[in-house]
């Protein structure tokens, strides 16, 4: 199935959306029915789970800036790595990347 993430640049929302070849259709964010909407990157299927996210990722390479322009990578390299090294930051870690994924990307670089 052809769905794209969409991140809204009115609202900042993202959505997921079913487009269909040679459709007319109108994208338009499900958060607030602006269509500036702009395809986030590829490479990352909406159905991948965390597990297999994490199972992917090269933690030998540091990732780009557009691996975090998807929310959900956010956080992801730290936890893979922490575990590699095994290390257990247990609930503590959870809770920054739970914190990080829901603030401004800004603040994340800043920290
Ligand atoms: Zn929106």
């Amino acid at each position: 199935m052809p769905l794209y993430e969409y991140r809204c640049q009115a609202c900042g929302e993202s959505s997921t959306l079913l487009v269909l070849k040679n459709s007319t259709q109108e994208l338009i964010c499900t958060q607030c029915g602006s269509g500036e909407l702009r395809r986030l990157m590829s490479g990352f299927a909406v159905h991948k789970t965390e597990a297999t996210r994490l199972k992917e990722l090269d933690t030998k390479r540091r990732p780009d800036g557009s691996f975090y322009h998807d929310d959900r990578n956010i956080g992801l390299w730290a936890k893979k790595r922490t575990r590699e090294l095994g290390v257990d930051l247990g609930d503590s870690l959870d809770e920054k990347i739970e914190k990080a994924r829901t603030s401004k990307l800004d603040d994340i670089i800043s920290n």
